[in-house]
């Protein structure tokens, strides 16, 4: 690297430090452009989901657009420009909802896990394109099929990739089909599918887990939800809420009760804004819906019920640290007496976090997967 820098993966206290924050491919990118003499006048820069700064952290002497659906992407990206006293005057934080600048110089390109979110990208991306963009994606070799690359060839143009170095490879793009792209229909990666449970219409954007169908733990978790009764007000947190299914299914049968659905994906949080608004336009007012890690930025002791179906990746990498810090943080945010409900994978052993979290951990239900547990903040 020209710059040295010292990264570290966010939060920072995660348990599994060999884990870095940069990989193969960044350091190919980050190689290539000075190879290539690329960045030798100031330029407009796109860098599409840069995990926790290496790419935009190399580039803050040029004019920076660092797009991402994760908030903890960009609060990496934050602590890390801290951690090297770099100055972010001229990156811009941009949440994958947020419009593109247009015509930029230069477009580096993360391929994310999700097909959905690379072919929304990629459609708004061919809207402010110019002639003159030079557009380079990477990713691990393993990562680019041959599918990836037509989708690349029908979103933008002529697409070829360079040699695989250190298992990372490199996608460039012409962009000589933006004009027929431009006449074809736009499509949107957003999905619509109906909650059988109680038949709630549920949008999902691009990048939304479990987008195309109700995930199985939740299912489960559906039908063991605290029971409350139907003019309950009670605070609640959907925390880790994705489309939003679990706290729409609090609202079906309690729609006075004061919801607050937290996600760190950017897409989630508006997914779940939208289900609400559609579906219980009279339970809106009195929902809240926020972007945060976790819950860092939500008031102590003031909560009746956190609901969590918790993550157990982050991006690739296996981790419970996020499950651990969802509880951790629901036992801060809980009044005395509240509830933490979770619904966990048999095998994942939640109970045993719980039990040393709160002290207390009840078995609500089971089948041969999943576990409904429920600690009380005493
Ligand atoms: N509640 C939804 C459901 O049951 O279908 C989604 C559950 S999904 C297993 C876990 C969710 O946690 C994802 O939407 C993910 O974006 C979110 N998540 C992951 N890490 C997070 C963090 N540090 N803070 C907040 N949310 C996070």
């Amino acid at each position: 690297h020209d710059k040295n820098l010292y990264l570290e993966r966010y939060p920072t206290y995660q348990v599994n430090r060999s884990l870095q924050a940069w990989d193969a491919a960044d350091e190919y990118l980050v190689n290539y452009l000075s190879e290539q003499a690329l960045l030798n006048s100031k330029l407009t820069i796109l860098v599409f989901n840069d995990n926790f700064g290496a790419l935009s952290l190399n580039l803050t002497e040029h004019r920076v657009f660092a797009i991402s659906d994760s908030f903890i992407s960009h609060q990496g990206l934050k602590h890390n420009a801290e951690q090297n006293h770099l100055s972010l005057d001229e990156v811009k934080l941009l949440s994958s909802l947020d419009k593109l600048p247009a015509e930029p110089d230069l477009v580096l390109y993360k391929i994310p896990k999700s097909n959905s979110l690379l072919k929304e990208q990629l459609a708004q991306l061919r809207q402010v394109v110019s002639a003159n963009t030079i557009f380079i994606a990477a990713d691990k070799a393993k990562n680019i099929q041959s599918s990836t690359l037509k989708v690349f060839a029908s979103y933008l143009g002529t697409t070829t990739t360079s040699l695989a170095v250190k298992k990372a490879r490199l996608v460039f793009c012409q962009l000589d089909n933006k004009v027929q792209a431009a006449n074809e229909q736009q499509f949107s990666q957003t999905k619509h599918w109906l909650l059988e449970q109680n038949s709630l219409d549920i949008t999902n954007y691009a990048n939304v887990f479990a987008r195309d169908k109700l995930d199985i733990g939740a299912r489960v978790f559906i039908d063991h939800l605290p029971t409350l009764s139907a003019d309950s007000s009670k605070k609640i947190i959907d925390l880790g809420c994705g489309n939003g299914v679990i706290g729409l299914s609090v609202l079906n049968t309690a729609p006075q009760c004061q919801i607050h659905f937290v996600d760190e994906s950017y897409m989630a949080v508006q997914s779940a804004k939208e289900n609400v608004e559609h579906n219980f336009p009279d339970s809106f007012k009195h929902c809240q819906f926020s972007v945060d890690d976790c819950l860092t930025n939500i008031e102590e002791n003031n909560v009746d019920i956190v609901l969590c179906n918790p993550p157990f990746h982050q991006q690739n990498a296996t981790t419970d640290h996020i499950a651990w810090q969802m509880f951790n943080d629901s036992f801060k945010v809980l009044k005395k007496g509240g509830e933490l409900r979770i619904v966990g994978n048999r095998q994942l052993g939640y109970h045993i976090k719980l039990k040393r979290i709160f002290g207390n951990c009840k078995l609500i239900a089971s089948n041969k997967k999943f576990v409904i547990l429920s600690a009380i903040k005493r």
